[in-house]
Formats: structure tokens, C-alpha cells, sequence
């Protein structure tokens, strides 16, 4: 007995329509899996209809709509028949699309890797654990805590309570220091193990430099300062973040390749709040290079925060910034005084850094720091996106400028047309008559 065999579902040939093509570029031509588009010097794609497998994927890229499908009138009939359901047509299925839709399925998790220092864990991990938790909600997947170090056992616990369900351990002497290399190298091999689908670090030095060479050796896509992350219908990570100097916001993919590997600056997403006792899985690995293999060694740590500026702009609870609305270095003295009556630091835009009346330590913003303080006090600060996108997740905004029209008033929770050298001295002496008022009170409560 012989099995009919289904006829398969004609797919046509990519076909130019004739004074289309805008010569965008050669679209066409890099999305072919078969090269068999050759581009003519008008920069239009010259097809060889023998090599085509009807694909469409460069029907699809083109911004013109200047590639349809050619079918023979054979195939036409077969595709009628198709459609009005006469005769079992077979829909072959694209070979390519079934090979990435199976490399996709075989990803699943989302990982944060913990940056610790001498078995303290940096905030924007917890944040990120935070965030990885509400993700891999999304995606039904457990979310794991990776953790490099030597002696670091312990934070498998804290990682739990912020909201890891699993902590993948690498405790070893040659990962005591961060260095690039072993690091990579126990990651890359983590991944190739494990295989997720979300890997998070914080954008700080470390994380930024690990991120980009992980990414390169797995050949994935990295998204770096991401300020938003979702997951779309598909389990793609949606990435947010910045883009054209930050006058757009962008949403980046990473549909093809994984796993999807993203940072976020510190104070982007807020903490998680603290579940003590929550328990989770331990997975020990005992993966390590050898040390006489790693080519750069640690001779010396040297703090950073004993230098001369030790004030950490990012963690501040109370930021009161200046911008060129300052006019002169000398000037900051005066929101000196302001952030300390009200237990704060003191902040800047990036004109009054480029100015060199403030270090650039202190810059908030796009190419500075992002801040997430309380209170943010923007002096003499326009409100530029790319200071915006420092500070405007602030809890509350206040700004100060004499021009009504500024574009902070346009975030800001409380806004104070006047000029800053009357607002910030007023507000100084009301913030010191409040305290000392408070300080009578106190005074004559103990007393009665
Ligand atoms: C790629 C890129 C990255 C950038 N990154 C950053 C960044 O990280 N951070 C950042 O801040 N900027 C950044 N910028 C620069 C940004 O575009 C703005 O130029 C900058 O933020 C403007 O600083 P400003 O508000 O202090 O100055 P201006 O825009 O000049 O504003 C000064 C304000 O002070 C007000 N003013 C003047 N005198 C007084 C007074 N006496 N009292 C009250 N108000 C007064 C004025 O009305 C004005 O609104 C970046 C730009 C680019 C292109
Ligand atoms: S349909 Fe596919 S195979 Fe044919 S030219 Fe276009 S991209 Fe190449
Ligand atoms: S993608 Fe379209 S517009 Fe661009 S070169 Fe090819 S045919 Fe022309």
C-alpha cells in the first residue's frame, strides 16, 4: 500500500518591483540566508531566482515594499486550492524557524550575578534581585542568585531573603578578586551548563566590564543602562533604556540569540523589601581556573573612598544639585549649606561639572549618576533629558529656577519660580527656624 504524499505549500521566489526600491542600503541583500542577492551599482538587488528558497525574509526588511513573491501560475492554482480547503496542502515548515524556536525553548531561567566586595553585596544586585524576581514571575521560571567569590557562602541566605528561589555558588581563592578573566571564564561556563534565558548585572565598572565580555564570548546581545525590563508574548526581555542622547527612549530585543543579557545603573529599580527566613535551593559549583592560568594578578586593593571626594552622590537620601544657574564654583557653597541642615549632599548638572566648579563624581544624569534620593532639590538645573533621566525617579522633585518655562518644572513635585540666590537662603533659614522650633519643643517637654 502506498501513502498519498501531500503536495507542499508552494513558497515563490523574491521578486524586484520595478522603481521601488529607494536603495536603502542593502537590506535585502544581508538578510538573505542564501546569499543569492548580489547588489547592482544603483544599489538595487539583483535576485537569483534559481538559488531563492522564497523565504520572504527580505520582502519583510524592506522599508519599500519593493520585493514580492513571484509564484508560476502552477503554484497559484495549488495556493487557491489552499485557500478554499480543496486538497490537504502541506505547509512546510521553515527549517531555520523550527532550528531557533528549539534553541529558544532550550534557554529557561533568569539569572542576577551578585557583585560583592569582601562578602558584602553591592545594592544594585538587590534591586536587580528585585527585578529578576518580578520576571521570572512572568516567565513561570525560578530566578537564581549567581554568586563568584571566595568565602561567600553566606550570601546565598541574603540573596533568598531579597527574593532569589535558587543561588548558583562559585567559591573559590581564584575568584577573590574580581578579574576579568576567571570571571568570564566561570560564567561562560555556568551558562553553557545551565543555559538561561535573562542574565542581570548592575551597570557599574564590574558589572559593565563582565556583561560585555560575557556577551561576547557566548555571542549574544547585551543591552547596557537599561531604566525598564519586561518580558513581551514571546518570553523576549523587553529592554528599555536611553537612546540618541537620550532624546528617545529605545526598546531593544534579543530575539535570536540567548541568553538575553542586560545592565542597570544603581537606584534605577527600587529595593525589594527584605523577606528574612525565606529559604531557597543551593546549586555548589566547582567550576575554577587555575590560578598560574589567570594573566592578571591582584597586588594591592586600594580604596577608592579614601581619596578627597568620599561623598557617594547615588546613595544620598537628600540631593540638592546646582546647575549654570550657579555661575561660579564659589557658589556651591551655598547649597553646601542647604544639603547639610537637611542631611543631604550636594549634586550638579553636567554644564557646571564641564565648567570645573564641581567634580564630576557629583554629576547626575545620563553620563553621571543615577540618583533615587527622597528629596532632590534641582538649583538653577534647566532640566535637560539627559539630566532627567539621572533623577527624575526621584521621590520628590523640587526645582528652583527663574525661568517659568524651564522643562524641570515639568517633573518636578514642587516648583519655585525665583531666583536662587533668594529661594536657597530662604529656605535654609526656614529649614533652621523648623529645627530650632523643634529643639524648644523637645526642650519643654523634658522640662515639664
Ligand atoms: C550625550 C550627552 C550626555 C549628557 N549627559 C548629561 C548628564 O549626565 N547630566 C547633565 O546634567 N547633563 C548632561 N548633558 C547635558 C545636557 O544636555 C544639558 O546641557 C545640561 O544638563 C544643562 O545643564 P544646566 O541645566 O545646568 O544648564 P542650562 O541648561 O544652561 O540651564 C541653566 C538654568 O539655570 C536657570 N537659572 C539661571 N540663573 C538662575 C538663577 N539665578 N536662579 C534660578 N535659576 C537660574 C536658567 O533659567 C536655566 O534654566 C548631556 C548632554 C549630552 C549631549
Ligand atoms: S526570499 Fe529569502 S531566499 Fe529569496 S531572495 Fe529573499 S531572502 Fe533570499
Ligand atoms: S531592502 Fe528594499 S529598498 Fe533596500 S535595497 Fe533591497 S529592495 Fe531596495
Amino acid at each position: 500500500m502506498t501513502e498519498d504524499k501531500k503536495p507542499k505549500k508552494p513558497r515563490g521566489v523574491a521578486r524586484l518591483l520595478a522603481g521601488k526600491c529607494i536603495a536603502c542600503g542593502a537590506r535585502c541583500q544581508s538578510s538573505c540566508p542564501v546569499n543569492c542577492i548580489e547588489m547592482a551599482d544603483s544599489g538595487e538587488p539583483l535576485i537569483a531566482v534559481s538559488k531563492c528558497i522564497g523565504c520572504r525574509k527580505c520582502e519583510k526588511v524592506c522599508p519599500a515594499a519593493a520585493l514580492e513573491m513571484f509564484f508560476t501560475p502552477e503554484e497559484l492554482k495549488l495556493l487557491a486550492a489552499l485557500q478554499s480547503g480543496a486538497g490537504a496542502v502541506e505547509d512546510e515548515p521553515d527549517p531555520e524557524e523550527m532550528q531557533l524556536r528549539e534553541m529558544l525553548a532550550g534557554y529557561r531561567g533568569v539569572w542576577v550575578v551578585l557583585e560583592q566586595y569582601a562578602g558584602a553585596v553591592a545594592k544594585v544586585s538587590w534591586e536587580l534581585i528585585g527585578t529578576g524576581a518580578e520576571l521570572a514571575c512572568q516567565l513561570g521560571v525560578p530566578l537564581s542568585a549567581v554568586i563568584l567569590g571566595k568565602d561567600i557562602h553566606h550570601l546565598a541566605g541574603e540573596a533568598f531573603a531579597h527574593g532569589a528561589d535558587r543561588a548558583i555558588v562559585l567559591d573559590a581563592a581564584v575568584y577573590n578578586n574580581y578579574r576579568t578573566q576567571p570571571y568570564t571564564d566561570a560564567m561562560c561556563h555556568l551558562i553553557a551548563k545551565h543555559k538561561p534565558e535573562v542574565i542581570l548585572m548592575g551597570a557599574t565598572a564590574q558589572g559593565r566590564d563582565l556583561a560585555g565580555a560575557v556577551a561576547t564570548v557566548v555571542k549574544t546581545g547585551l543591552t547596557a543602562d537599561c531604566t525598564g525590563l519586561g518580558i513581551d508574548d514571546k518570553r523576549n526581555l523587553m529592554q528599555t533604556r536611553p537612546a540618541f542622547g537620550g532624546n528617545i527612549m529605545a526598546t531593544i530585543m534579543c530575539d535570536k540569540y540567548r541568553p538575553q543579557m542586560a545592565t542597570v545603573r544603581p537606584h534605577v529599580m527600587p529595593m525589594p523589601t527584605l523577606q528574612p527566613g525565606r529559604s531557597g535551593e543551593i546549586v555548589r559549583e566547582s567550576f575554577a581556573p587555575k590560578e598560574e592560568d589567570v594573566l592578571v594578578k591582584v597586588l594591592e586593593v586600594i580604596n577608592d573612598r579614601d581619596g578627597k571626594d568620599q561623598v557617594d552622590v547615588a546613595a544620598a537620601e537628600v540631593i540638592v544639585s546646582g546647575g549654570r544657574g550657579l555661575m561660579n564654583k564659589e557658589n556651591f557653597s551655598l547649597l553646601q549649606e542647604l544639603a547639610d541642615e537637611l542631611g543631604g549632599v550636594v549634586g550638579a548638572s553636567r554644564s557646571a561639572v564641564d565648567a570645573g566648579w564641581i567634580s564630576h563624581s557629583r554629576q547626575v544624569g545620563q553620563t553621571g549618576k543615577t540618583v533615587r534620593p527622597r528629596i532632590y532639590i534641582a538649583c538653577g538645573i534647566s532640566g535637560a533629558i539627559q539630566h532627567l533621566v539621572g533623577m527624575q525617579d526621584s521621590d520628590v522633585i523640587i526645582a528652583i529656577n527663574r525661568d517659568p518655562e524651564a522643562p524641570i518644572f515639568q517633573v518636578c513635585t514642587y516648583g519655585i519660580v525665583g531666583d536662587l540666590f533668594q529661594v536657597v537662603p530662604a529656605l535654609i533659614r526656614r529649614v533652621r527656624e523648623h529645627k530650632a522650633a523643634g529643639a524648644q519643643c523637645e526642650t519643654a517637654k523634658s522640662a515639664a
